[in-house]
């Protein structure tokens, strides 16, 4: 039996052409496919402005230099999330902190965020960015994490890796509530560029920081130059910024996959809909829905219900390996990695997503899925959980 990963790339013929068209272009970089991929992307998400980048975990960094995260900063954001919704924080010298998850949505906890800030403000120790995490696709509660932001004084730098076409209130994730808004274009999110990001947000003045700091702090813009202009040669380095550019072959790619990503959407709600169906009844517990946000089913994340069978995760785990199907973990809480212990981090200080972990099991969720291939997923689980 071929092998299920828990996620794939959807590559068709119109995005080899697209890609293929760049390299018979005169720019494989810094050529027009970027303003294009990065006007279509804002305009899908309803953002003022979108500055695409090599990937996330740079976007991530650039955004919290860009909202003004140093060495004396206090950033938190959720244990459950990749080690780049932390790391970034790290790169510009910040403290980090973590806010526990809701057992139910995995998100980040809006009763656990709202006692640590009456804590923190007591004690004199308010973030300056909190990193919500759109955990598999599923919007945070954007709306009150924006009224306490605005009360408490920090910037949301969202992280929504796993949300793009996910929706809240409404409105395309990315488009408002957050002061930037990042998305990953890895091979197995959403929408890919192989490797690449995006930043969006409605601020215009943090766009413009946004872009110096991902091309080396570099300036070639007359409103910004400082010095005399001797030359239509003249740049200048107006901050200490980095090569975190994005090329245009993947900008080609990305603004392809645009294209679809209405189609491919769809094909992920109608799966993760069937998983509902075909799972009912079996000792999980199955991915919470809201009726005021949509998610982007970028995963499809079960917890083994250890209170109705005796079977473990690593166990079910070990069954669909077996079986050839490609689940998945997501995620080991960040502070539980060595490196976080040796900032201070103990087992323990965020029992809910430790208690999460232990139970998670993504399963195999992409466009090219097939009913069949589901099917056995189901089966093989069902099997293992007997
Ligand atoms: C994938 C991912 C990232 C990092 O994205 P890259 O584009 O690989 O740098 C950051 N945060 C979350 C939650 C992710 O899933």
């Amino acid at each position: 039996m071929t092998f299920i990963p828990y996620s794939c790339q959807n590559i068709d013929e119109d995005d080899i052409a697209a890609v293929t068209a760049v390299l018979r272009s005169e720019y494989l970089t810094q050529g027009p496919a970027i303003p294009a991929f990065e006007t279509a992307f804002a305009e899908r998400h309803a953002a003022g402005h979108a500055v695409a980048v090599s990937n996330a975990t740079a976007g991530l960094h650039i955004a919290c230099l860009a909202l003004g995260v140093g060495p004396d900063s206090i950033v938190w954001t959720s244990p459950n999330s990749f080690l780049a919704s932390a790391n970034c924080a790290r790169y510009c010298g910040a403290t980090v902190d973590f806010v526990d998850i809701d057992p139910v949505t995995r998100n980040l906890s809006l009763a656990a965020l709202r006692a640590k800030l009456e804590r923190a403000e007591t004690a004199g120790t308010l973030p300056k960015v909190l990193i919500p995490v759109d955990f598999a696709g599923l919007p945070c509660d954007l709306r009150e994490m924006r009224a306490l932001a605005d009360r408490y004084g920090f910037a949301i730098l969202e992280d929504a890796s796993h949300a793009t076409g996910a929706s809240y209130l409404g409105r395309p994730v990315g488009s408002a509530w957050a002061d930037a808004c990042v998305f990953s274009f890895h091979a197995v999110k959403i929408v890919t560029t192989a490797e690449g990001g995006i930043v969006t947000t409605r601020d215009p003045a943090l766009a413009r920081k946004l872009r110096l700091l991902r091309s080396h702090g570099m300036t070639r813009d007359a409103a910004d130059l400082q010095g005399p202009v001797e030359g239509p040669w003249v740049y200048e380095q107006v901050e200490l910024g980095f090569n975190y550019r994005i090329t245009d072959l993947q900008a080609a790619l990305g603004l392809s996959q645009l294209r679809r990503m209405d189609a491919m959407h769809d094909r992920r709600v109608a799966l993760a809909g069937r998983y509902d169906q075909l799972l009912a009844g079996l000792p999980l517990r199955l991915p919470a829905r809201a009726s005021d946000r949509d998610s982007s089913w970028h995963l499809y994340a079960v917890e083994v219900d250890e209170t109705r069978t005796p079977v473990t995760r690593a166990a079910v785990f070990a069954a669909l390996r077996a079986a050839n199907i490609g689940v998945n973990v997501h995620y080991i809480p960040i502070h539980t990695q060595p490196y976080y212990q040796r900032l201070g981090f103990r087992r323990g200080d965020f029992p809910a997503a430790e208690a999460y972990y232990a139970r998670a099991l993504s399963l195999p969720l992409f466009p090219a899925l097939t009913e069949a291939q589901q099917q056995v997923v189901a089966d093989t689980l069902r099997t293992a959980l007997a």
